[in-house]
């Protein structure tokens, strides 16, 4: 019998775990079936740019996972039995339960309001490809000189503002940071984000709480109305409400407490990668939610799946960054080099040489979803179960 492994969710992390389970187990020993909800792969790094009016390279699942053994599944998954071992899943063809010996949960994350009033009602969000195009349809159809709001100071409020105001100069574009501008990155990076967004003419509302969102206005929580035919919030991220409706281990906020394998350490035949696991990373500090550690994490996970089930011996990867990439819309951008820790370090790279630097970051990260053995050839392993039962020694297939 087949071990059966189920990935839920082929966003970077997910399509990235199941492809690489593929490429270092052999066919014949799992089943490896990957639940998702749309049928090709969304950049969601590039959310901002599609709200901006740009078309993305279409990257459907069925082209990059021929040949691979990966079965897709497109279906929404509704709920999770992490101790009878099942996945409720419901796709065209009604509800369906299927079970599962390994579970990688990836199911990533979605905005929050935050509990702020008016904001479900009348925010716009690019944490999802709907929320994006929606927010592409209300641009286009703001007059000039119409004022967007973009409601948050990390790196997508940044990224957002500083998007729209170049791809749409008739508009008056606004930030609102609960803090400074960029007081995150180092100094130099810092004025040179400044600059830029003096350059875009993007008005930037600093030390300001967003109380309440209105049709027409953000209201600070001093009393301050800002004006606003489009509020773009951009403010966190929340994972979906899946994993803590189970008796799998979850933070506050739902994600998985997960090991340095990234299993569950309530149920070790759950492993969770990317957003939706909270995982220590070598720095000693929790991961941020971000394509940065999550892809490294899915990497963890494959490889000590592989490793429980054929006895091969798992590498290290490193849990840390490096640094931040972010772009100021398509020819400016920032490159901060961080701790492993994430704190900013003094060197930065600025400008075009740093926008095009993105711009690569960007493609590497949907190249390596589709290669996830990064090109390295690999073996493809009989599991020790498959070996044991066959009567022969643990192989490998070229
Ligand atoms: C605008 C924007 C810019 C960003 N920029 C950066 C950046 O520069 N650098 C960086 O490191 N990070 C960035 N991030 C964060 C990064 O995109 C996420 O951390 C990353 O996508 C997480 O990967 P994931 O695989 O965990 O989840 P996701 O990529 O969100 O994938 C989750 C997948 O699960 C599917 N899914 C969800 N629920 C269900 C369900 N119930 N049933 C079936 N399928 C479901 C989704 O359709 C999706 O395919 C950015 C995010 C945004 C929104």
């Amino acid at each position: 019998m087949q071990h059966r492994i189920i990935v839920l969710g082929a966003g970077y992390t997910g399509a990235f775990a199941a492809g690489r389970l593929a490429r270092r187990l052999h066919p014949e020993d799992v089943q490896i079936t990957l639940v998702n909800a749309e049928a090709d792969f969304v950049e969601r790094v590039r959310m901002h740019q599609v709200a901006a009016g740009q078309d993305l390279k279409p990257r459907p699942f069925a082209e990059m996972f021929a040949g691979t053994g990966v079965e897709l599944k497109l279906a929404k998954v509704t709920a999770v039995d992490a101790d009878a071992k099942t996945v409720a899943v419901t796709g065209a063809g009604g509800a369906e339960t299927l079970a599962y010996d390994t579970l990688v949960y990836a199911l990533g994350s979605g905005w929050t309001d935050h509990g702020v009033p008016g904001a479900a009602e009348h925010a716009h969000q690019i944490a999802s490809r709907p929320g994006a195009l929606k927010l592409r349809e209300r641009l286009a159809r703001l007059d000039a000189g119409a004022t967007v709001t973009v409601v948050g100071g990390g790196l997508t409020g940044v990224e957002a503002a500083t998007e729209f105001a170049e791809a749409r100069p008739d508009l008056k574009v606004a930030l609102v940071a609960r803090g400074g501008l960029g007081d995150w990155v180092s100094p130099k990076a810092q004025a040179h984000m400044r600059k830029v967004f003096a350059k875009l003419g993007i008005e930037v509302h600093e030390h300001a709480d967003v109380a309440e969102v209105r049709a027409d206005a953000v209201v600070t929580a001093d009393g301050a109305e800002i004006a606003s035919a489009a509020t773009v919030w951009t403010t966190g991220f929340a994972v979906h409400p899946i994993a803590a409706a189970t008796a799998i281990e979850t933070t506050d906020r739902g994600q998985i407490v997960v090991d340095r394998d990234m299993a569950s350490v309530s149920h070790p035949d759950v492993f969770a990668v990317g957003d939706a696991g909270y995982a220590i990373g070598d720095a000693g500090v929790p991961l941020r939610m971000s394509c940065a550690s999550g892809i490294p994490m899915a990497q963890v996970a494959a490889d000590a799946i592989t490793a429980r089930l054929t006895g091969a011996k798992a590498g290290k990867v490193p849990l840390g960054y490096f640094n931040q990439c972010i772009s100021l819309g398509r020819t400016e951008g920032l490159i901060q080099y961080v701790t492993a820790d994430d704190q900013a370090r003094s060197v930065s790279l600025r400008g075009r040489f740093a926008a095009r630097y993105k711009e690569l970051i960007c493609k590497g990260a949907a190249w390596g979803v589709a290669n996830p053995t990064y090109g390295m050839p690999v073996r493809r392993r009989r599991t020790a179960r498959a070996a044991e039962r066959t009567g022969t020694a643990v192989k490998a297939l070229a």
